[in-house]
């Protein structure tokens, strides 16, 4: 593909999406979060435990935001629920790789909405004895909260809009996006009709 055709490409799906955070804007939020959480961790051997899909990118990003020891590991789960809802019935699609008890574990996620995922979350580690859990989230929507879950480390809160972009999806695409913005209604309707 030529440049000038990768560009038009590119632009198309910025078209779907009005920018909320930028790339920048996140860039300066993740050095803040990472500065933040190696100050609450001075003794470092962290766990960063990345919630896939949704928070592969900010954790890439974050991880090397932590100027400390830590060791990095990948949980899958899937959300059954429509495209733009969870419904807090999750599943554990792939799981760590190591044991976390005794570890001080930070959970990476992209978003907290209605907090059911991370309510989930935070019970299924607790029978796994870790030392400490903490929660660094990259967006929190606190309008559609159903449980409260604790947020130790927050990137940005949002209002009720359904965000992609910096690894957020709508049915697997946007992930890419180096931004957060919110996906038009246009978009999330050509994409139900398949189009
Ligand atoms: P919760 O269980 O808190 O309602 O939802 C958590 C998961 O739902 C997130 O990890 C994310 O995968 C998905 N989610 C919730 N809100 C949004 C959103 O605005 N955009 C995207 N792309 N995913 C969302």
């Amino acid at each position: 593909m030529s440049d000038a055709a990768f560009q038009r490409r590119a632009a198309s799906i910025e078209d779907d999406v009005d920018v909320l955070y930028s790339q920048e804007a996140i860039a300066q939020r993740v050095r803040e979060l990472g500065a933040e959480i190696a100050a609450a961790h001075p003794g470092g051997d962290l766990v960063l435990l990345s919630v896939l899909k949704g928070s592969f990118i900010f954790a890439a990003d974050l991880a090397r935001a932590i100027p400390l020891p830590l060791r990095i590991d990948f949980l899958g789960l899937s959300s059954y629920g429509g495209k733009t809802e969870s419904s807090g019935v999750v599943k554990i699609t792939s799981d760590l790789t190591r044991p976390i008890e005794g570890a001080h574990v930070v959970i990476v996620e992209d978003i907290i909405d209605t907090g059911l995922t991370m309510a989930y979350l935070l019970d299924n580690l607790a029978t796994r004895h870790p030392a400490s859990v903490e929660i660094c989230a990259l967006l929190e929507k606190p309008s559609r909260a159903q449980i409260r879950v604790p947020i130790q480390h927050k990137g940005f809160v949002i209002p009720d809009h359904f965000v992609v972009g910096y690894g957020l999806d709508f049915d697997e695409r946007y992930r890419n996006l180096p931004f957060v913005g919110i996906l038009k209604p246009s978009a999330q309707r050509a994409a139900g009709n398949g189009s």
